[in-house]
Order: structure tokens, then C-alpha cells, then sequence
């Protein structure tokens, strides 16, 4: 039986990749908690400087529009905030530099629920597998996430440690709970539509994708349309 995710925290924090991956991942359950008043940040680990098929491009303008894209995006769902690591695009490394960034931020923001990429997704059918800095992006915030942040003695001099209760996996194979984007499947589109260098074909084709999607993960959860994720409780 779908188990409905129908808690609202008190404080999320979505880490993520790209600058759209937590728009196109969670959009909508991130809506959804801001509206409801959840304070939700995203962390956005790259630039986003690699993301185009143009030679022409030069990466340095492509970063500065995905940031502008990104706020933009941000605006749409209601976020309380957004931080861009500005780490270089397609370079993650599953470092103790990098997790003990995210770690810093765990630490300073102090979110009950985490939102980040399942990394053990890695083949989704015949035509897509999971992007390397999502993957990295995954086991990185997990490890940051428990023990490391829980625990004082890691990265003593990234402030105080701090138990995250709730990880919810995007983009998963394996989900088992689902929240209810119905109420705002519609500003979800519009804030992937807000990433106009990565979904070039405009509003419309945004919106359409987004909902269909949508739908698609709502017939399993019973309702008309949702957001499907792995959770893992954590304590704390
Ligand atoms: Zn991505």
C-alpha cells in the first residue's frame, strides 16, 4: 500500500548537483512545505558550467545564467534560501573537503529533513543513467548526513553537530513514500521552466513534462499528482 508523506518539517534543506536538479527532483514537495511554512533551503553543489551541447557557449556566461535561472526558479517555489557551491561542473570528487562542506552546512542550517539524489540509482531503462555528480552528490550527502554531521568529533571546526530525523531520496527506483504535489504540480512546472538553458522548448513543454511525470507518480500514491522518494529515518 503508498504510504503518503504528509508530514511537514520545520526545516528542509534539498542538496543536489546542478542548479535544476532540486527544482526538477522536488519542486513540488518543496512548494508544498514552503507554503505550508516549512523554512526550505536548497544546496547547489556545482556551477552547472558543463550543461550544453554548444561549442559556441562560453561556460563562464552559462554559469552566470543558471545562477540567475536558479534564483529565479527559487522565487517561484517560495524558497527561504539558497546557497550555490559554485564547484566546478562534471568535477565532483567524493572528498573529505566536500563533505565537509556539506557537513558545514548541515551543521549552520540545522534541517530535520534532507533531500538529495538516491545514489544507487544508476540505470533508469534503456535511455538514461544517472549523471556521475548525482551520483556522487547522493553518497556524498549521505555520509555527511550520518554519521558525520550526528557526530562531534568529524569535522570538529564545521560548528555543532547535529542530527538530521529524515532522509528523502529523489530520483529513486525503490520509493516508498509519496507526497502530494497536487496543489502545486503547477508551480513546479514553472520553476523548471525557469531553466530555460536546459529546457529550451519553453512554458508550456515544461509544464506538460512536469505533469505528466506527476500523474504518472500520483497513480501510485493514490492521488492526482505526486513526488515519489526513499526515506530513511535517521532518530534524533
Ligand atoms: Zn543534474
Amino acid at each position: 500500500m503508498a504510504e503518503l508523506f504528509s508530514e511537514v518539517p520545520g526545516r528542509a534543506l534539498a542538496i543536489y548537483a546542478h542548479p535544476d536538479d532540486p527544482d526538477v527532483s522536488c519542486g513540488g514537495t518543496l512548494a508544498a512545505w514552503a507554503a505550508a511554512g516549512c523554512e526550505v533551503h536548497t544546496l547547489i553543489c556545482t556551477d552547472g558550467g558543463k550543461g550544453t551541447a554548444d561549442r559556441a557557449l562560453d561556460p563562464a556566461d552559462l554559469v552566470r545564467a543558471r545562477a540567475a535561472e536558479a534564483a529565479a526558479a527559487a522565487d517561484v517555489l517560495r524558497l527561504t534560501g539558497q546557497i550555490l557551491l559554485g564547484l566546478p561542473d562534471g568535477e565532483l570528487v567524493d572528498d573529505e573537503a566536500f563533505r565537509g562542506g556539506l557537513v558545514a552546512v548541515v551543521r549552520r542550517l540545522r534541517p530535520d529533513t534532507v533531500l538529495c539524489p538516491d545514489p544507487t540509482a544508476v540505470f533508469f531503462g534503456q535511455d538514461y543513467f544517472n549523471h556521475r555528480d548525482h551520483r556522487i552528490t547522493g553518497f556524498a550527502v549521505l555520509d555527511a548526513v550520518a554519521p558525520a554531521a550526528a557526530m562531534p568529533h568529524y569535522f570538529p571546526d564545521a560548528g555543532p553537530a547535529h542530527q538530521v530525523s529524515t532522509v528523502l531520496l529523489s530520483g529513486t527506483l525503490e520509493p516508498d513514500v509519496w507526497v502530494d504535489i497536487s496543489a502545486t504540480v503547477d508551480a513546479k512546472g514553472e520553476a523548471v521552466a525557469c531553466h530555460r538553458s536546459q529546457f529550451p522548448d519553453g512554458e508550456e513543454w515544461a509544464a506538460t513534462a512536469v505533469r505528466l511525470a506527476a500523474e504518472d507518480a500520483g497513480r501510485s500514491a493514490g492521488v492526482p499528482c505526486a513526488e515519489g522518494f526513499r526515506r530513511l529515518r535517521l532518530g534524533g
